[in-house]
């Protein structure tokens, strides 16, 4: 049978921030890695987008040797304790584990978070394959210092370029710094992880915002930068565009998790930043940016009402977090949609006017369209709402560079190679996609290493 990590009781963690999973005890990891058959095939490393030996790792958490295997994974992940705790395992490396077929799979996810949890990864050496070292005496600049641009950061110091790090907020990390909050994925830990990737020898320069502070010109110009990696992230919030959308009392999810994960506003006042929270709370969204949203309300003392539009088969958010929001309490409206906010006498958010949905036939994205129930309107009352719908891809850097062209939504076009309209200016992550995962925006930022360590051997090679 599957093992599973404990998790804190839900009576107790509503009222704190802390990590909600635990780490296996090293009893546990050696029960669950004993159920892995170690596949010649491995199709689980297949289903992992940046392809970590996991028989392999797996193998040497059996034999006792958390550091040896914490190493087999940086071979290919250099954020395993990040990855371990947020990756959606269940539709990536587990969901190609051979004992899903007939059972359930290896807990891949909480074996990677054991063997970086009990290796203390950012004390480990840093692995530079020195073989690979290019001796091009090149550098190359970053911006964004999210997973993209960490990893991309992290692949091309290993292979001897000099890298720098520009990342506009005071704190690295993207959204593991300032959206994914503390009881899922604690600030320590991107720390250590940051730090692993400053110890292979990348410059981070936080307060930098490229395009403003420095432009892309000046990088590849007077900086001397041989080429620019772009990972800047879906960072603009969506909203719903109805009316009371700008009451006080009504936030973007960005804002509402940026107060509380990078300026910590559940120390306030012992720190400077507040966050307002009211009695009731309603939550607008079905993904996991919403959930967190949701969870974050309750621990800071509001009951809250978490309405999506569509039925909760259809929500994008991660099982795991539904079943753990479910648990702490956080009411679900399924096939509700919000259609004004309202205001009492003072202005102030009082309630959201809703209507109630059923689903029709499937639109563009395959899923069932929702559709009003004429007469069903209804109020939810709430001092405080989250508007969760979405982000776009962040649009301050293609503003103020307009040679670099753009797609829907705002996303950056590239070239099979991430290349962008501008030569030698690369992309990946979110800013390219849209919004999607940690591991897709870290498989980005390898390809684009490999891709910018492809064309400047091929500049040198032609000089
Ligand atoms: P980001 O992480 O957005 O990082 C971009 C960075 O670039 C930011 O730090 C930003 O400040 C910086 N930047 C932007 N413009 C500039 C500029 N001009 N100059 C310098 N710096 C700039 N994914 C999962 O896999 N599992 C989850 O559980 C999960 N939960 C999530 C919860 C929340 C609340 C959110 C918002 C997202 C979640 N995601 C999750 C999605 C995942 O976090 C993103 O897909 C991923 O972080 C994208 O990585 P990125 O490196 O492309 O961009
Ligand atoms: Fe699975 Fe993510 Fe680890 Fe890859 S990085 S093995 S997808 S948990
Ligand atoms: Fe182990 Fe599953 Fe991978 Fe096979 S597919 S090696 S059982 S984790």
């Amino acid at each position: 049978m599957r093992l599973k990590p404990a998790r804190e009781p839900s009576s107790s963690r509503i009222n704190n921030f802390s990590e909600v999973t635990r780490v296996f005890s090293p009893q546990e990891a050696l029960v669950e890695a004993s159920r892995c058959l170690q596949c010649k095939n491995a199709p689980c490393s297949k289903g992992c987008p940046v392809n970590i030996d996991i028989p392999g790792f797996i193998k040497l958490i059996k034999e006792g040797k958390p550091a040896e295997a914490l190493a087999k994974i940086k071979e290919r992940n250099s954020l395993p304790g990040i990855c371990g705790r947020v990756c959606p395992q269940e539709e990536q490396c587990e969901k190609a584990c051979v004992l899903n077929k007939n059972g359930e799979p290896v807990n891949i996810g909480a074996l990677e978070r054991f063997a970086a949890d009990s290796a203390a990864c950012a004390k480990m050496p840093p692995m530079i394959e020195k073989d690979k070292k290019t001796g091009l005496a090149l550098s190359v600049a970053v911006i964004g210092s999210g997973p993209a641009g960490l990893t991309c950061a992290a692949e091309l110091a290993k292979s001897g370029y000099t890298v720098e790090l520009f990342e506009s907020l005071h704190l690295p990390g993207g959204v593991l710094s300032y959206g994914i909050p503390e009881f899922r994925l604690p600030k320590k830990i991107v720390a250590d992880e940051v730090a692993y990737v400053r110890g292979l020898g990348v410059k981070i320069s936080p307060d930098t915002l490229a395009g403003y502070t420095i432009s892309l010109e000046e990088l590849l110009g007077k900086r001397g930068f041989s080429a620019v990696f772009i990972a800047s992230g879906a960072g603009l919030p969506q909203f719903l565009g109805i009316k009371g959308e700008n009451l006080p009392g009504v936030y973007s999810a960005n804002e509402f998790l940026c107060r509380i994960n990078l300026m910590k506003a559940y120390e306030f006042p012992t720190l400077a930043t507040p966050v307002n929270v009211a009695e009731e709370t309603i939550v607008v969204g079905g993904g996991n940016v919403a959930l967190d949203c949701a969870r974050c309300a309750r621990r800071l003392g509001s009951r809250v009402s978490l309405v999506y539009r569509r039925t909760e088969a259809e929500m994008p958010a991660r099982r795991e977090e539904v079943e753990n929001a479910v648990e702490e309490g956080i009411k679900f409206c399924f096939l509700t949609q919000p259609l004004e906010f309202l205001a009492d006498s003072q202005g102030l958010l009082s309630g959201v006017k809703c209507i109630k949905m059923q689903l029709g036939e499937p639109d563009d994205s395959g899923r069932r369209r929702p559709l009003a129930l004429p007469g069903s309107e209804f109020i939810i009352n709430a001092g405080t709402a989250v508007v969760a719908v979405g982000q776009n891809p962040n649009p301050l850097l293609a503003k103020a560079c307009p040679g670099l062209k753009t797609g829907p939504h705002g996303t950056l076009v590239t070239d099979d190679a991430l290349m962008t309209s501008i030569p030698g200016v690369f992309a990946g992550g979110d800013i390219v996609s849209g919004a999607a995962t940690v591991i897709s925006a870290m498989a980005a930022g390898k390809k684009g290493a490999a891709a910018i360590d492809a064309y400047l051997k091929e500049l040198k090679h032609e000089a």
